[in-house]
């Protein structure tokens, strides 16, 4: 047998999947595993599920893909149409992908094409934030700020500036949440005026930071605070909803909780619930029509953007999250959610901070509460928490580099909207039962 390529956090041999069915995972040696994080925030109605399996076979059954220069086909017509509908009127173009990495690369393209298309040639800069992720292929690489996912590649990457991460629990110079809130914008504002505002496209966010930070919800008031900087020196703005956003935070858009609406958006991972891969960077209607107008067509997109069976994977799982009313299930059970997760691991002391909205929780594990002083980035403890969970059947995500790109050490917990309040009992008990036992190894 073939050396496994890619051992998760240092597992030496990977199990094999067998089967998945509703929240739990099958090994081919029996195992059965808890999908605590939806793998990485991205299984949204959980596994196997029946609706879904018939819609893609149907649609296989019929035609597997249309291509896209030559056919459109009713289920991405179809979920075009809803998908337009959750977003909101403001939003009238959707451009489909594959990865989150290539719904923010388009989401990058479509805001140089715009300038470009309606006149303003010079604007080619984008501004992101440190402690990010946008995706794995050179441009959304270029505009994240996670170092040791960049490393091997620098000097090859976009040229990007970096603002401070919005992080309550870390903020910059100690503030308080509202100072920082303004201190943050001003930061970016000031670095639109530095840069020049002639020469900056967009800035790049996460509404709420998934890899890179261990599920970090911009503080109140951020993303409105933000929105006027960027309205006030005509930048535009894109949100990387990804792994945030298709319901994940109790709100479909994730955005619509701090009331601001970005430019463009991109969206992942939960849209088609991992059935098929599927992603999709949707804009508001006067980016979409300029670009239209001045070129024709907005170019961007790959040989199956739209691909017809990933479009129907799409539209059952979303059509399932909107029939069972599964975003205001989350929001309501997420903060139920959140109450238990940090009542169960009160008593803990490494445990720092449990925050987030919705179904997207994180755990952020400090060597000392008052301090906040994070784990030495050699113990690898988020990993070795991570793996020891997964030993005892429970999947969850751990994160590590939060705290200055190097330590920092938080898990995920991102369970599927539809999992049972036992399942979520389940994953609590287990979780604790991780920390405990890997935190005693010392
Ligand atoms: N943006 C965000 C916020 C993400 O979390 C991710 C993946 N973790 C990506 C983009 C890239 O998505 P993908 O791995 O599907 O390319």
């Amino acid at each position: 047998m073939s050396r496994n390529p890619s051992p998760g956090w240092g597992m030496h041999a990977l199990p094999r999947i067998a089967r998945g069915e509703g929240s739990y995972l099958y090994d081919s040696a029996g195992r059965r595993y808890l999908d605590g994080s939806g793998g990485p925030a991205a299984f949204c109605i959980g596994h196997g599920n029946r609706e879904v399996n018939a819609a893609i076979s149907r649609q296989l059954e019929q035609v597997a893909c249309g291509y896209r220069y030559l056919f459109t086909s009713e289920p991405m017509e179809e979920l075009t149409g809803l998908l337009l509908g959750l977003c909101g009127s403001e939003y009238a173009h959707v451009v489909y992908s594959l990865s989150g990495s290539e719904a923010v690369e388009s989401a990058m393209k479509v805001a140089l094409q715009y300038w470009e298309a309606s006149g303003h040639s010079s604007k080619k800069h984008f501004i992101a934030r440190e402690r990010s992720y946008h995706g794995n292929t050179l441009g959304a690489l270029s505009v994240s700020g996670f170092l040791e996912r960049r490393r091997p590649f620098e000097g090859s990457l976009l040229t990007v500036s970096f603002v401070s991460a919005a992080n309550a629990y870390r903020p910059l110079g100690g503030l308080t949440e509202a100072a920082l809130v303004s201190a943050l914008a001003n930061e970016l504002d000031a670095r639109i005026r530095t840069l020049g505002p002639e020469r900056v496209a967009a800035f790049i966010f996460e509404p709420v930071v998934g890899a890179a930070g261990g599920v970090v919800p911009a503080p109140q008031g951020y993303a409105q605070a933000v929105r006027a900087v960027c309205d006030r020196h005509g930048v535009l703005m894109i949100a990387d909803e990804v792994m945030s956003g298709s319901g994940r935070c109790g709100t479909w858009r994730a955005l619509e909780h701090d009331g601001a609406l970005a430019d463009i958006m991109a969206i992942g991972k939960g849209l088609a619930g991992g059935y098929i891969p599927l992603a999709a960077t949707i804009m508001r209607r006067e980016i979409g029509d300029s670009i239209i107008s001045g070129h024709g067509a907005i170019l961007t997109g790959h040989t199956y953007s739209g691909h017809t069976a990933a479009c129907a994977a799409g539209l059952a799982v979303q059509r399932i999250i909107e029939r069972e009313s599964l975003v205001s299930h989350v929001r309501r059970r997420g903060a139920m959610l959140l109450a238990e997760l940090r009542a169960a691991l009160g008593h803990i002391e490494e445990v720092g901070d449990v925050r987030g909205r919705g179904f997207f929780i994180g755990i952020e594990l400090v060597r000392d509460r008052a301090t906040r002083e994070p784990f030495p980035a050699e113990r690898g403890l988020s990993h070795a928490i991570g793996r020891r969970a997964f030993e005892d059947g429970l999947i969850c995500y751990p994160c590590s580099g939060s705290v200055a790109g190097v330590c920092g050490d938080t898990l995920v917990v991102a369970p599927p909207f539809n999992a049972s309040d036992s399942e979520l009992s389940e994953l609590i008990e287990k979780l604790t039962l991780a920390l405990e036992r890997t935190l005693a190894q010392g």
